[in-house]
């Protein structure tokens, strides 16, 4: 038992660096450009065919929600209250990005790379596997960590940054009146005042978040690959905007206001 348990900490070990090394291999590449998908969808793509980005959506982020709740309940404190109150929120956040954020998205039939759907998609079985596994297993949070300073800060951070992301997200679905509507246009209203993509700003506050309640380098490491992910594509984006529309706020940051 315990030569089984060494092999499986190496492996969520080496998992855990293999996604790091993927995501920031990702952002050091793309520093100025974005991985390929909306906006930045190239010829280079259609040879490898594409699909509806609704199903794109949900095939890429549904091994978030289907494997971290098999591997929760492997784990042997899935019945405690502090690691089941993770799995809520981690659930509660791929539920809502799976299931209810692409009913909302309106970009016409196949804007999609099948390779860029089938790439999330194994980051997000992996990441899925060592989230739930951490939680459930490796961690250790008595019932005491629900007022450690730690849980509670991390809490308030995931929450902030998720109301954020979902309402920056909805703002700019409803940008379009329907999918027959292909233009892009300039969105405004509060932290769009301040920043292009206050949906990744979000996002990055969320697993900021995730890492500091679970007070973990699997948080961390999610955490990190989250803004090696989104802050090229946030800087892509702004980059985007500035050419295309002669009129964008000059004063607009990319992703953190006054900063960045
Ligand atoms: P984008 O901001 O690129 O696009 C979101 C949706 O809004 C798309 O359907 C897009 O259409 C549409 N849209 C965006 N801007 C405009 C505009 N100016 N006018 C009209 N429509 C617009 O976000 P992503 O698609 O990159 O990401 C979606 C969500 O997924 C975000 O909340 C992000 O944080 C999250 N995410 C998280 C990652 C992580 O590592 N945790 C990784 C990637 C995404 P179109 O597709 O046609 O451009």
């Amino acid at each position: 038992d315990f030569l089984l348990l060494r092999i499986r900490e190496e492996f969520i070990h080496k998992a855990l660096v293999f996604l790091l090394f993927f995501r920031i291999f990702d952002a050091i590449r793309d520093f100025r450009k974005s991985p390929a998908y909306g906006r930045h969808l190239d010829s280079t793509f259609n040879r490898l065919g594409k699909m509806s980005a609704k199903v794109g959506w949900i095939l890429m982020e549904s091994p978030a929600v289907f494997v971290t709740l098999a591997v929760f309940f492997k784990g042997q404190h899935n019945h405690e209250i502090v690691p089941r109150c993770f799995l809520a929120l981690f659930e509660a956040h791929y539920i809502h990005r799976t299931f209810i954020f692409p009913m909302g998205i309106k970009t016409g039939a196949t804007r999609m790379p099948i390779v860029t759907a089938m790439m999330a998609s194994l980051f997000n079985a992996l990441n899925g596997y060592i989230q739930g596994r951490w939680i459930s297993h490796y961690g250790y949070y008595p019932t005491q960590w629900l007022t450690a300073p730690q849980f509670l800060f991390g809490i308030v951070i995931f929450a902030t940054g998720m109301l954020i992301n979902i309402w920056a997200d909805r703002l700019l679905l409803h940008l379009r009146a329907s999918s027959q509507e292909k233009v892009y246009k300039v969105p405004h209203g509060g932290l769009f005042e301040y920043v292009t993509c206050p949906n990744y700003l979000g996002e990055i506050l969320e697993w900021l978040g995730w890492s500091i309640m679970t007070w973990s380098s699997t948080g961390l490491g999610f955490f990190v690959s989250t803004v090696c992910f989104l802050g090229p594509r946030a800087n892509a984006h702004h980059d985007w905007y500035l050419k295309k529309f002669s009129d964008y706020p000059q004063s607009r940051k990319s992703l953190i206001p006054f900063l960045w």
